[in-house]
């Protein structure tokens, strides 16, 4: 018999949260298109930016060679920054010339920078002007993925919130599951939810602009990323109900998410843990295997991803992990409440940053692991403390079950590298 999971009593929901303002490592949101141009498969990216905006995101897409690239970069130069020339008219005529070459793009994404926020373009004018005179064939959106007081992954947010208010409007019961997983993860939890006899679901974002998404007062919603604050409230806005769950990370969440989902839909106890017994105990093992090196080891957090509650949840759940402290740019308690509450009382929860005071707290308790972004992991490396890149945890297929193993492969393999460099030098 699988019981839903009770909070603790020593849970982190309501322990003080050390809010801190101050300088703050993150990269900025325009990261995001590197997995979302391959999600939605019709749409293209066009970030209204500098020289700048155009390199992040050359170097964050690698060496990767598109005949026909779904992303690109609407280059702001001087005069335009300078207010000498109407971005706005030279905008639109690109936008032109970008759709009569491309009869593929089904929707376009004018995608704001800090350069575009500085000079105040109106995106939002523009994207309303451009739709109505491409539809019905191209549906143009905006969305910002301004670097300035943002994370890498409201970039995300922001698309998939800016696509709500366009969606058209149905009645039908159904659950929709919102945020971008690799498609094959995405298939293995449809898979899950259609052997527990959920038979309307629909994926926000779809994959194809025609695929026949609509949502209403009846549609239900579960998140699969912790970071998509700004969906959950456009979502709200047009009716739909949130289901709250602990995130789908690990043996223990997985069930604890699909627990949440299955009650919403009536779904009896037999046929759940007949669907969720194989996988369970799959997931289990794969992740005792590779939570040997991680059991009583320490972590830290940065903040960074917004992933870090419901990781720090699974790293001292189910791989016997201390936390020390869990940092996260925001905490929206409807989101991640009950990851919170599984999250046992000691580490230190943060909200914000102040880099250099941050940095104080994590050298003074000298963890064995450190999740962080890129610009903290070197110094730290360099200071003999492992380190995680945290946007690898959103480049990398990390949840439900048959991926809960390689989640916890992500945590063991730096301390497992820090071992062989040691034995190495001995
Ligand atoms: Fe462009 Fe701002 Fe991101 Fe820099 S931080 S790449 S200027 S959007």
């Amino acid at each position: 018999m699988t019981l839903p999971l009770a909070p603790l009593a020593g849970g982190c929901r309501d322990v003080p949260v050390l809010k801190q303002r101050g300088q703050h490592e993150v990269f900025c949101g325009l990261t995001g298109i590197i997995w979302l141009h391959r999600k939605i498969q019709d749409a293209f990216f066009l970030v209204v930016g500098s020289r700048t905006c155009a390199h992040l995101l050359q170097s964050a897409a690698g060496v990767m060679i598109f005949a026909q690239p779904r992303f690109g970069t609407a280059i702001l130069e001087e005069t335009d920054l300078a207010g000498l020339a109407d971005a706005q008219a030279e905008l639109e005529r690109e936008v032109d010339r970008l759709l009569s070459r491309r009869g593929d793009i089904r929707q376009l994404f004018l995608v704001g920078s800090c350069p575009s926020e500085v000079i105040k373009l109106d995106l939002a004018r523009a994207a309303e002007r451009l739709s109505a005179k491409h539809a019905p064939k191209v549906r143009v959106l905006n969305y910002s993925g301004s670097g300035i007081e943002t994370t890498f992954t409201e970039g995300e947010d922001a698309c998939l919130a800016a696509m709500v208010p366009a969606l058209p409007q149905t009645d039908r019961r159904q659950l929709l599951l919102v945020g971008a997983l690799p498609d094959v993860v995405e298939d293995q939890a449809l898979d899950l939810l259609m052997n527990l006899g959920i038979e309307d679901i629909a994926v926000l974002p779809a994959r194809h602009a025609d695929s026949g998404l609509a949502l209403g007062s009846n549609t239900v919603f579960a998140l699969t990323q912790p970071f998509l604050g700004g969906t959950h409230a456009a979502l709200e806005r047009r009716g739909a109900r949130h289901i709250p769950a602990p995130f789908p990370f690990g043996e223990e969440g997985t069930t604890a998410w699909l627990q949440a989902v299955a009650r919403e839909f009536g779904v009896d106890q037999a046929r759940f843990d007949a669907v969720t017994t194989a996988p369970r105990a799959r997931a289990k093992k794969a992740v005792a295997q590779a939570a040997a090196r991680l059991t009583g080891k320490s972590i830290f957090f940065f903040p960074d991803s917004q992933l870090e509650i419901p990781l720090a949840r699974f790293l001292t759940r189910e791989c016997g992990m201390t936390a020390i402290e869990v940092g996260a740019p925001y905490i929206h308690r409807a989101i991640v409440g009950l990851d919170l509450d599984l999250l046992g009382h000691g580490p230190t929860i943060s909200e914000g940053q102040d880099v250099d005071l941050q940095l104080d707290r994590c050298r003074a308790a000298q963890p064995d692991l450190t999740v962080c972004g890129l610009g903290l992991a070197n110094p730290l490396e360099a200071e003999g403390l492992p380190t995680k890149w945290a946007i690898e945890l959103v480049f990398t297929p990390v949840h439900f079950y048959e991926q809960a193993g390689d989640l916890a492969g992500l945590f063991s393999r730096p301390l497992h590298r820090r071992a062989a460099l040691r034995l190495e030098a001995a």
